[in-house]
């Protein structure tokens, strides 16, 4: 059985998910992307993650196309609010717009995108309108350090159910205190950007370790990622080829010899970093 990770509040979600920034953008290319995410449903990597951001609705538009013909209820979607609509009403209005995109009428969890300046007690009750109301199973947010995870939880937020957060082997700032810190409220991590957008090496520690295993050094960059029971990955792949890699990267067992030289390579942070964000 596929790893999966427990979101607080208790339901288990694939250790494995998909990103779908920058797809949908372009006319000629949505089929392969359509086909790509149905490929990676059917490797059960069923965790969709998607943003109104995203091509201003048009990638949550092709999210919806791609899980049309009962393709929606194998999967756990993911949605994200812009800071500037997360008001009490705002949220609620997003939400609205992004369910009619996603031709869906729920979402499985929806996320605050990143912390703006609407207050977050007010983002919280507008998700607890949506959970009431049937269009949202679970909320969480994204980007958001320890001061604000205190902020939201002081402001009665603790039924966030996950931290959305820039994490890979060359982003390593949050190991220092964020990690520590929602370990402790039992709060897991959905990493954003696993293989740092393409651009880790493919020489070095990486692809010695990939060599070992007999696989790609970018496998081995999720499969790190994903060697912590409480972080879900979301690499966003446009090609097949890319998803069933990627699929396979959940095969991969990293021992004590491989971590030990992508810490020499990828060092973890020795003191307090701000959380940076793609
Ligand atoms: P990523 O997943 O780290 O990298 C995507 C890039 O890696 C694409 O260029 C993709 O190429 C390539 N790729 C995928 N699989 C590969 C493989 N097996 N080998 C080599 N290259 C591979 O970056 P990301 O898209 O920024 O992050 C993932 C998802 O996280 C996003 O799509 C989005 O859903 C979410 N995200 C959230 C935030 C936030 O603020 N909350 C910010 C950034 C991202 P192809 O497209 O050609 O396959």
């Amino acid at each position: 059985m596929a790893k999966t990770v427990t979101l607080h509040g208790g339901e288990a979600v694939p250790a494995l998910g998909q990103g779908t920034w920058l797809l949908g953008e372009q006319s000629e290319r949505r089929r392969e992307e359509i086909e790509t995410l149905r490929e990676g449903i059917e490797r059960g990597l069923t965790l969709i993650d998607t943003a109104e951001m995203y091509g201003d609705g048009s990638c949550e538009e092709m999210v919806g196309e791609a899980l049309s013909d009962g393709w929606r209820e194998k999967v756990f979607l993911v949605s994200k609010v812009y800071p500037h609509n997360a008001s009490l009403k705002g949220v609620q209005e997003a939400c609205e717009r992004s369910l009619k995109r996603l031709k869906t009428d729920h979402l499985d969890l929806y996320l605050l995108h990143w912390m703006g300046d609407h207050p977050i007690n007010q983002t919280i009750a507008g998700f607890e309108a949506l959970q009431r109301a049937g269009k949202i199973r679970r909320w969480g947010v994204s980007n958001i350090d320890t001061d604000y995870l205190e902020e939201m939880i002081d402001a009665g937020g603790t039924e966030c159910a996950v931290n959305q957060i820039l994490y890979n082997v060359s982003r390593r700032g949050v190991e220092f205190d964020l990690m520590p810190f929602q370990s402790k409220l039992g709060l897991p991590f959905m990493a954003y950007s696993p293989i740092e957008q393409g651009r880790l090496p493919r020489n070095g520690a990486l692809a010695k370790v990939a060599d070992k295993h007999g696989v790609d050094p970018y496998q081995v960059a999720l499969a790190w990622v994903m060697r912590r029971p409480d972080v879900i990955a979301i690499p966003k792949a446009s090609t097949k080829a890319h998803v069933i890699a990627n699929a396979a990267a959940r095969d991969i067992v990293l021992d004590a010899e491989d971590l030990a030289a992508i810490d020499v390579a990828f060092p973890p942070p020795r003191r307090k970093q701000s959380l940076e964000m793609l």
